[in-house]
């Protein structure tokens, strides 16, 4: 039985900004499990990227709770989130930001220079099939290669979870397919737990776990058996 590395009870996140309230989560309470490739699916606005921001120290909750295995994340003072962030945490975003005048490689190196114990950057490009673009820099990547190289950036410190908001959202079928299997392999080879949110709802089927959102609550949690591989997905 895999190790719980998640726990949300009550989790509430309100946005008050002067004329309404806005319940961006409303009561969540959910599990999520070391290793495990997990989909967020839902309707814009339903509180998807709210909880994964919560999940990675970006944001702080109204009431509720979140562990991250033994450790409470709610409550915690500011400099204590920085430090669980850039201990445990990688995030992958819909738009890459990559340093321009950089190469592959030294975007990834930005990282590892800062980090405990790192993979070399061309270990972690290499993960992500980039070996044969180390020193291209972005304008001379695709949109898939960037974001690979933004996924080995997020990836080159051996963070136990990756979050990625809408990682395949700028992205054609072909190039979004590539993304995907990097992520796989990731989420495989270094048993990093990978949640990722996405409005195309194909993706659910390489997930071992699949969460809906809609207004804020979380609907019933689905469990694959069987998954499909990337190749596999329709878009
Ligand atoms: P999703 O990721 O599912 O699209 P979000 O978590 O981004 O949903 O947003 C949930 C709700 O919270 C939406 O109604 C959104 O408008 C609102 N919201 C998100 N961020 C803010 C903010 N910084 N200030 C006010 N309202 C916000």
């Amino acid at each position: 039985m895999a190790q719980r590395i998640f726990r949300t009870i009550g989790l509430t996140k309100i946005y008050d900004t002067g004329k309404v309230k806005v319940h961006a989560l409303d009561g969540v309470d959910l599990d999520l499990y070391e290793g495990e490739l997990t989909v967020l699916l839902g309707p814009s606005g339903s509180g998807k990227s709210t909880l994964l921001n919560i999940l990675g120290g970006l944001d702080n909750a109204t009431s509720g709770q979140v562990w991250f295995r033994e450790t409470e994340l709610t409550g915690m003072r500011d400099r204590d989130l920085t430090a669980y962030r850039r201990d445990h945490v990688g995030f992958v975003f819909q738009f890459y930001n990559l340093v321009a005048s950089l190469t592959a490689r030294e975007n990834v190196q930005l990282v590892t220079d800062v980090s405990r114990n790192p993979m070399q950057p061309a270990e972690a490009l290499a993960l992500v099939g980039l070996d044969a673009r180390l020193d291209h820099f972005p304008a001379e990547l695709s949109g898939g290669e960037q974001q690979r190289v933004a996924i080995a950036r997020a990836i080159a410190k051996r963070p136990e979870v990756l979050l990625c908001d809408e990682p395949t959202g700028a992205l054609d079928s072909k190039t979004g397919v590539q993304v995907l299997e990097a992520l796989k392999i990731v989420n495989e080879q270094l048993g990093t737990a990978t949640i990722v949110i996405t409005h195309n709802a194909m993706i659910r089927k390489m997930a071992h776990r699949v969460l809906r959102f809609q207004d804020g609550r979380l609907g019933p949690v689905e469990v694959n058996d069987t998954r499909l591989s990337p190749a596999e997905i329709e878009w």
